[in-house]
């Protein structure tokens, strides 16, 4: 993904600090990768300082959607066993406090954590 895009996102979780954000990716899947292309926000997204939700049958059928990133005010880049529980898509995100450009991890839905790449 690129470094601008990634910005943007953290600068996102920055403004909703110390409660969590939650947005959706949008992306292309390759073989072996998927490339982040852009985000949106969810529909009717209800956060509060403990956890982010939304009803996932809400949630558009949209294809291009590859899965969600989240924020962690706690700091952590883990994924917590309620997050585990509630993949949306092929890929999960973490953005832990302070939300430099390194404070951010991906996993996959076995909860594995993936490499990030990130472009300029
Ligand atoms: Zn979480």
């Amino acid at each position: 993904m690129e470094s601008e895009l990634l910005a943007e996102m953290l600068t996102f979780a920055k403004e909703r600090h110390p409660k969590e954000a939650i947005l959706m990716l949008r992306g292309k899947v390759n073989k072996d990768s998927i490339t982040i292309t852009d985000y949106l926000f969810p529909p009717f997204a209800t956060t509060n300082s403990i956890s982010a939700s939304y009803p996932i049958h809400m949630l558009p059928i949209d294809f291009s959607i590859v899965g969600t990133i989240h924020s962690h005010p706690s700091g952590s880049l883990q994924l917590s066993a309620q997050d585990m529980n509630h993949v949306y898509g092929r890929i999960s995100m973490v953005m832990g406090f302070p939300y430099g450009l390194g404070d951010v991890a991906a996993y996959n839905k076995q909860a594995e954590r993936l490499s990030l790449r990130v472009t300029n």
